[in-house]
């Protein structure tokens, strides 16, 4: 016969617990240690069997009759002839109803109506994976464009040089923990607003293991775990967009008891151009044109994003005529080719004429008929 598991130790809960005590813990134990929630496939194999552990423990203490059961039989009492057909307390339809993907956190919750008793129990008992590290780096426009090699700086947790991760001094011996006896759990009674609660809850001081260090490392305290700051090279993709990001695996905070790193996050900040505007891969830019050029049409120089190149425009421009530059915009991200240029032009007017020049134009403007007279026109254009 197999030994009877403690359903209530397993959710984290007193004997006493209600239904919605029980319904918190076991969203928040499922949430934490769903498959999808892991990040390594050991992880996600040890996250498995907890899992199904817990979903055992719920489906039957959630059930008022299979309670009563358990708490007289404990979880053989199929076996001890009085369930029949308990057996399939493993498996069955999980309630996931509420925590795919929400962004609540059922921590804070719980911590706040039992003053974080429940926050320690979560504490990850064997190898876990380092936190990913966001950190943001400024670009030039072109420099987003064409691509860059960055510095960085980086503060992150790595792994203790002195003892190698393990948190003990050299030579020092790993004894059981004299707070929880080596059992890795203690039972914890609180007051709060809904009465005298009792947890059992993971050892603080062995983090669940059972076993501390006698000497703990002087340099990381015992913890495996200095922070440090570090230059870090990055390699910025020609063609990245502002708030777009590259990721650096394995370089963000380092893992507990031989968990893998954590990631790094670079999310891109880049400056607006002096010229351009940038819309995908295109790019757009107004040129201002002399007026006799855009009536008699010719090579006109605009802006590229390497420098300047000549465009002839038609005879008869008119403002706001748009035109565009094929593969002068923006190169691909991890692709070939390049967005296009387009550029508006707007007629350039002279705000000062010389005499002659206000002569010729005026000259100019007789020819098709026109009435003009520029001392007048000083008078009324106000
Ligand atoms: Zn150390
Ligand atoms: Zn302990």
């Amino acid at each position: 016969m197999a030994e009877s598991k403690d359903y209530y130790s397993i959710l984290g809960v007193s004997k006493d617990a209600t239904a919605d005590d029980l319904k918190r813990a076991y969203r928040k134990l499922a949430k934490q240690y769903h498959p999808d929630a892991q990040h390594t496939e050991e992880d996600k194999k040890n996250a498995e069997a907890k899992f199904k552990e817990i979903n055992e423990a719920y489906s039957v203490l959630s059930d008022d009759n299979k309670r009563a059961q358990y708490d007289r039989f404990g979880s053989n009492f199929e076996q001890a002839g009085f369930g029949g057909g308990y057996g399939g307390f493993n498996g069955g339809a999980y309630d996931f109803s509420g925590f795919g993907g929400m962004d609540i956190d059922l921590e804070d919750i719980l911590g706040s109506v039992f003053g974080g008793g429940f926050s320690s129990a979560k504490k990850a008992q064997g190898p876990s994976r380092g936190a990913d590290i966001k950190t943001t780096v400024s670009l030039k426009f072109e420099e987003a464009a064409f691509g860059v090699k960055k510095d960085i700086n980086v503060t992150r947790n790595e792994k203790c040089d002195s003892c190698n991760g393990s948190g003990a001094k050299a030579g020092s011996k790993i004894i059981t923990c004299d707070k929880c006896g080596g059992r890795g759990k203690v039972q914890v009674t609180q007051n709060t607003i809904m009465g005298a609660f009792s947890t059992v809850k993971t050892c603080d001081k062995c983090s669940g293991s059972g076993k501390v260090i006698e000497t703990p490392c002087e340099k990381c305290t015992g913890k495996g775990i200095v922070r440090k700051s570090r230059k870090i090279e990055i390699n910025v993709p020609a063609g990245i967009d502002d708030g777009q990001a590259i990721s650096l695996r394995g370089e963000g905070d380092a893992g507990k008891k031989g968990g893998p790193n954590g990631d790094l996050y670079v999310i891109m900040k880049v400056a607006p151009h002096k010229y351009f505007k940038r819309n995908g891969y295109d790019i757009s830019a107004n040129v201002r044109v002399p007026f006799a050029k855009m009536a008699l049409g010719g090579d006109i120089k605009i802006p590229t994003l390497e420098g300047e190149m000549e465009f002839n425009i038609p005879e008869g421009t008119t403002s706001g005529t748009k035109f565009r530059v094929k593969e002068q915009g923006i190169p691909i991200l991890n692709g070939r080719g390049r967005g296009n240029l387009e550029f508006t032009v707007d007629v350039d007017v002279p705000k000062k004429l010389t005499d002659k020049q206000r002569e010729i134009l005026t000259e100019f403007a007789k020819t098709f008929g026109e009435e003009v007279n520029p001392k007048k026109r000083n008078i009324f254009g106000r």
